[in-house]
């Protein structure tokens, strides 16, 4: 398959890696948003979450942490916004999946994940709810 984050996995392509292990690699991204802005991809390929085999999920999101860790010890951010594009229409470039890692710092001028997009639905809350509920028979 051509895809441009199996090619990183795979060492056909250079990245600067900052943690890998046998499911996973983390590394930087080629136009940080901040210091250290790094990407965590599992090694199989997986366009998105819901693609995301179950067994992979737990060794995914734990390099999330132990990355945001490194970055906290090596760079001594403020804080982080750690984030998914998920699909095409949220942003997603790489049809593969990959979590972002940002560090964030005093006056970087960005804002929160409330930030993202303001589209606030007619329906109240209550309503979503049960349109959720309902469709998934409480799975
Ligand atoms: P997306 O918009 O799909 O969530 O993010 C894709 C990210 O991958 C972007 O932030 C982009 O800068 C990064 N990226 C794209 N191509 C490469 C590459 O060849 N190497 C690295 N290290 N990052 C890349
Ligand atoms: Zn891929």
């Amino acid at each position: 398959m051509d895809c441009l984050f199996c090619k990183i996995a795979s060492k056909e392509i250079p990245a600067e890696v900052i943690y890998e292990n046998g499911g996973v690699v983390a590394f930087l991204d080629i136009n940080p948003m901040t210091l250290g802005h790094t990407v965590i991809i599992p090694k199989n390929h997986a366009e998105n979450i819901l693609d995301l085999p179950d067994d992979e999920v737990e060794p995914t999101f734990l390099a999330v942490k132990l990355v945001t860790g490194m970055l906290m010890r090596a760079l001594n951010p403020k804080g982080f916004t750690i984030g998914v594009n998920h699909g095409r229409m949220s942003g997603q470039t790489v049809p593969h999946l990959h979590i972002h890692v940002i560090p964030r710092y005093s006056g970087d001028g960005g804002g929160s994940i409330h930030s993202v997009v303001k589209y606030p639905p007619k329906e109240g809350i209550k309503e979503t709810k049960e349109k959720i509920i309902k469709t998934n028979n409480g799975d």
